[in-house]
């Protein structure tokens, strides 16, 4: 895309994002997985800051090349366990843990000079067994571990939903609400709902998405070979 129509896809996204939340309370995650760092670069020039990058090594490079810019890099793709230090490291923030294993390594590794990393648990709200996250029952307890760390700082949940009809995509988003509220009943510091994409965050939003994920509306389409 050019750099113009990098400018009016975000004023779009935004303009409907003001619209679906006219009380605000929504932030943007700006998805720029398998675009180069031009794109993000075009993009933050138009008052964008938190992106969201699915492949380690990708968002690592994009970072050095985008040093010189004051953004927030959140990670959303799936962690395999040799990639909690590099995640530690090098974000602001990370959308996608889903198990145990990975709390004390992350952790571990994040320099307690930094502000703590900021954590969402994703949950497998679909209950399918090929998708990553936890299941609900499961969040109670990797929010008691994550607690424990100065480390890291628990904000909430994040979710991928499969893209199913609307009507089970809604019923999957208030289930996550639901979840959600009941997190932040029981524990403070508890402010943020990740879910909701290019086809679908104005749903996400109407059934209290709190952040949003948007890729291809933004950017452009992801060729097919490189995206998800
Ligand atoms: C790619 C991706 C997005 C953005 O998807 P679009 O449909 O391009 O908006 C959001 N969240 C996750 C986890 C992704 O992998």
């Amino acid at each position: 895309m050019t750099d113009d129509a990098l400018a009016t896809a975000w004023n779009d996204v935004n303009a409907r994002i003001a619209r679906a939340a006219p009380r605000g309370g929504v932030t943007l995650v700006a998805v720029g997985k398998t675009h180069p760092p031009e794109a993000i670069r075009a993009l933050a020039a138009c008052g964008a800051r938190a992106f969201g990058e699915n492949y380690v090594q990708e968002a690592i490079a994009k970072q050095a090349a985008l040093a010189d810019l004051s953004l927030e890099w959140h990670a959303i793709g799936p962690v395999q366990s040799n990639k909690a230090r590099d995640v530690a490291r090098h974000f602001d923030w990370l959308q996608t843990l889903d198990r145990a294993k990975l709390v004390e390594p992350l952790a571990r590794h994040r320099d307690a000079g930094l502000a703590p990393l900021n954590v969402l648990i994703q949950v497998n709200i679909d209950d399918e067994d090929s998708k990553s996250g936890c299941a609900p029952a499961d969040v109670s307890q990797l929010a008691d571990m994550v607690g424990r760390h100065p480390t890291l700082r628990l904000r909430g949940l994040m979710a991928l939903p499969a893209p199913l009809d609307l009507a089970r995509r809604r019923a999957a988003f208030r289930r996550m609400r639901a979840l959600f509220d009941t997190l932040a009943s029981a524990r403070a510091g508890i402010d943020t709902l990740s879910m909701g994409m290019s086809d679908d965050f104005e749903l996400a939003i109407a059934e209290g998405a709190t952040m949003v994920r948007v890729g291809s509306a933004l950017f452009g389409a992801r060729s097919r070979r490189a995206g998800s």
